[in-house]
């Protein structure tokens, strides 16, 4: 099922784990609040993304449902759990530049954003990228005294510096 023109929701559920694959994508279609999320996110925030550069955008981790969540030591308060977060990367484009072009404003409309973290984890370097709800511009407001977007750096996963 397409989220937005070049996104499904099959990409926004998928995972590596594959003897969790059904569970998850079970998990978000039988949510009509998580799918509302995912496709929020792939309309206001991937979609424009895809635009900008012309090429696929490559999705790690989408939606995870909570076994999925604990299976790969996300955060339990991750974004990803309610369908609200993406972790991506862009052929021809490292995560400085996609960071840099996200950061400038003329990707994405910031004001749809919650974070923004480039994660350079042992190795691997990907751009987590979060939609801002209601739910979410609390914990947000609560966490750093703001709900504009956050941009964040991490080198381990755990730990995020904030990029001012
Ligand atoms: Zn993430």
């Amino acid at each position: 099922m397409n989220l937005s023109k070049n996104f499904t929701i099959e990409e926004l559920t998928k995972t590596s784990k594959t003897n969790l694959l059904a569970v998850n994508q079970e998990a978000a279609t039988n949510s009509p609040a998580i799918i509302q999320n995912l496709t929020d996110l792939a309309v206001k925030i991937l979609q424009p993304i895809r635009d900008f550069y012309g090429v696929p955008v490559t999705i790690s981790s989408g939606y995870r449902c909570k076994a999925l969540n604990v299976a790969v030591g996300g955060s339990t308060t991750s974004q990803h759990s309610y369908g609200e977060a993406a972790d991506i990367q862009i052929d021809g484009h490292s995560v400085d530049e996609i960071f840099a072009d996200i950061r400038s404003g003329k990707v994405v409309d910031l004001g749809n954003v919650g974070q923004v973290i480039i994660e350079k984890v042992g190795g691997a370097k990907w751009i987590h990228i979060s939609l801002m709800t209601p739910r979410y511009s609390a914990i947000q407001k609560a966490r750093y005294g703001t709900d504009d977007v956050v941009f964040l750096a991490t080198k381990d996963g755990k730990n995020y510096e904030r990029v001012v």
